[in-house]
């Protein structure tokens, strides 16, 4: 549990999840659980599609219909808390926000990791963003099998 150490349950992780039947398109998934005092994801979409409200404490809620999955706010989040999620044939489709070096390259295998560091599986790496305007963070684009879709969070190179 968050609260005691500091891992999301599953019940949190899925319920930050749009329904599947929404990620044949791809959606922002935000991970930003604890009331605090931070807006940049909805600052930085250009469509209008998170919503803080009047207390800049509140959770963003992020309006699907809205949402085309550009990922924008995954590198805006100072707390790497959003990430882009599409839901393929076996596979699920992540857009992550990356900010060690080196950084991926396009078609590696790296390892595919969750939230509590263990290696779950394998990430095929599809796509490595980086412009002036994301600030070092890169948004990588990686594919993972479908079962992993509310454990897989980041990625890790072999050693
Ligand atoms: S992925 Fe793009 S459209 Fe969707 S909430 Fe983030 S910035 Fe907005
Ligand atoms: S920018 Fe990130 S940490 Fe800040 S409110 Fe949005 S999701 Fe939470």
């Amino acid at each position: 549990m968050l609260e005691r150490d500091g891992y999301a349950t599953h019940e949190q992780i899925s319920s930050r999840f749009p329904k599947v039947e929404l990620l044949v398109k791809p959606k922002a998934v935000i991970e930003c659980y604890e009331n605090i005092p931070c807006n940049p994801c909805s600052t930085s979409c250009p469509f209008n599609a998170i919503t803080i409200g009047k207390d800049i404490n509140n959770i963003p809620q992020v309006d699907y219909d809205k949402c085309t999955g550009c990922g924008i706010c995954v590198h805006s989040c100072p707390g790497l808390a959003i990430m882009v999620c599409e839901v393929l044939a076996d596979k699920v489709r992540f857009k992550i926000p990356y900010e060690f070096l080196p950084r991926p390259i396009e078609n590696e295998v790296w390892q595919a990791v969750n939230r509590k560091g263990d290696v779950i599986g394998e990430a095929l790496i599809e796509k490595v963003s980086l412009n002036n305007r994301q600030d070092r963070t890169a948004l990588v684009q990686v594919l993972v099998n479908k079962e992993f879709i509310y454990e897989f969070v980041t990625i890790r190179r072999e050693s």
